[in-house]
């Protein structure tokens, strides 16, 4: 049986790269850059004043103290957006923040250090330096420079950057399109009444949000009966223009489980079906080849639990990396227990913890029932506490890492959470 990190290592060979598609910058965020984006222009494009206040040459203001004012004669008033007469010996020109520094001038002097005058003249009371004040043109981005590379994920501060160089729209990879098939007769799906021994599909409402949450397009292909010919048809179905296919349940050894079967019947080949983790051993994963394409498919667990923990060990960062993240895992913190975690060792755990921010560091505590069933426990976590197959889990007070599912916890209210 594989262990997690050989499993991560086996689906994330050769994963494709979506090809580029150019996109507006409204609706770009969370997309990953798919070319170098360099800018064309200087930002900002010309000097400014960073201040409202007086534009000058500085050597006109030596030795300047409030007590020994200067007085310059004004020639005139820029706003933002226009352009101002020059300046020569003596002379002063109002400025607005963001003004172009008018011509002879190397200095912006703040209007508190004035009498404020808007005409004749004005009176400086302190001396100072060239390029005070001055925003210098290409300070912030230099014309020629690579501002984002390929592989960025864009923030709203990145988006901004392009913004401020010109950029209208922005080449990003095309969102993979994952389909998602559950299977098991006993599935409704939400808004139906349930009958006896029915329960409703959650898989299907998680898994979708999960892959949009990851980049992807999700293709909701509702539920497959538990009867062979109706699985290979409905797999078929969800293969057919997707970039992966994530099925769940019918995947272990139970008298009903078809999907293993479903894949082979196909053409898939199959990589591996279990790995050694706890939720979630069942995972059987294979790729199929269509139109000339290599499709991967996932048999996911049926236990929602399992079901979304493994999305997050072995789908997530396939998803990521599709989209030419080269960061595609989630981020794991470091913490303290507060509950004791130890169980038999043998598979690797992942159990669904809550966290809480103290002065010592991060508190990890268990966010209820670590059964596979359990689905409340997993909406209530924070993140998964994560236990070597070879250990036991930590005691109270003991060391631990955590990936970290929804950084939510680090917002909040206390005093710990305001300046
Ligand atoms: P299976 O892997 O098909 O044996 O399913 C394992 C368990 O997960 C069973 O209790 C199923 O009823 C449950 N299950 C399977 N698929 C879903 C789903 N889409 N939503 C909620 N529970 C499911
Ligand atoms: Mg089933």
């Amino acid at each position: 049986m594989l262990t997690v990190d050989e499993a991560v290592a086996r689906i994330l060979v050769d994963v494709p790269r979506m090809p580029a598609e150019s996109v507006p910058l409204r609706g770009a965020r969370g997309r990953v850059l798919a070319a170098d984006l360099i800018a064309r222009i200087d930002v900002p494009s010309f000097d400014n004043s960073a201040m409202d206040g007086y534009a000058v040459r500085a050597v006109d203001t030596r030795g300047t103290t409030p007590e020994n004012p200067v007085v310059l004669r004004l020639v005139g008033t820029v706003a933002a957006g226009a352009v101002g007469p020059g300046i020569g010996p003596g002379e002063a020109a109002a400025v607005m923040t963001g003004a172009p520094i008018p011509e002879g001038a190397d200095a912006v002097v703040m209007v508190e250090d004035t009498d404020g005058s808007r005409s004749g003249t004005v009176a400086i009371r302190v001396a100072c330096p060239v390029g005070r004040h001055c925003r210098r043109r290409g300070a912030d981005v230099a014309a020629g420079t690579t501002v984002l590379i390929s592989g960025t994920r864009l923030s709203p501060a990145r988006l901004g950057v392009a913004a401020s160089i010109g950029q209208a729209t922005l080449a990003v990879t095309r969102r993979p399109v994952i389909s998602v098939l559950s299977t098991g007769d006993e599935l409704v799906e939400p808004g139906s009444p349930l009958g006896a021994g029915q329960i409703y599909s959650s898989n299907n409402a998680a898994l979708t949000a999960l892959i949009e949450e990851a980049g992807g397009a999700a293709r909701d292909h509702g539920t497959a009966p538990d009867d062979l010919d109706a699985t290979i048809a409905a797999l078929e179905a969800a293969i057919e223009g997707a970039d992966a296919v994530l099925t769940t349940g019918g995947v272990s050894v139970g008298a009903f489980d078809y999907v293993k079967e479903a894949h082979a019947r196909l053409g898939a080949e199959m990589d591996f079906w279990r790995v050694r983790m706890k939720p979630g051993k069942p995972l059987a994963f294979g790729r199929v080849r269509r139109a000339g394409r290599v499709v991967p498919l996932f048999g996911l667990p049926g236990n929602p639990v399992s079901c979304l923990v493994n999305f997050a060990q072995f789908v997530r960062p396939w998803i990521r990396s599709a989209q030419g993240d080269p960061r595609p895992f989630l981020p794991v913190v470091s913490g303290v227990a507060v509950d004791d975690f130890r169980d038999t060792p043998g598979r690797a755990r992942l159990d669904r913890v809550v966290l809480t921010r103290s002065p010592a560091g991060i508190e990890v505590r268990s966010a209820g029932s670590q059964s596979s069933g359990v689905l409340s426990a997993l909406a209530a976590a924070h993140g998964l506490l994560l236990v070597g197959a070879d250990q036991a889990g930590p005691r109270p007070g003991e060391p631990c890492r955590v990936q970290v599912l929804d950084p939510g916890f680090w917002d909040g209210t206390g005093p710990d959470y305001r300046w």
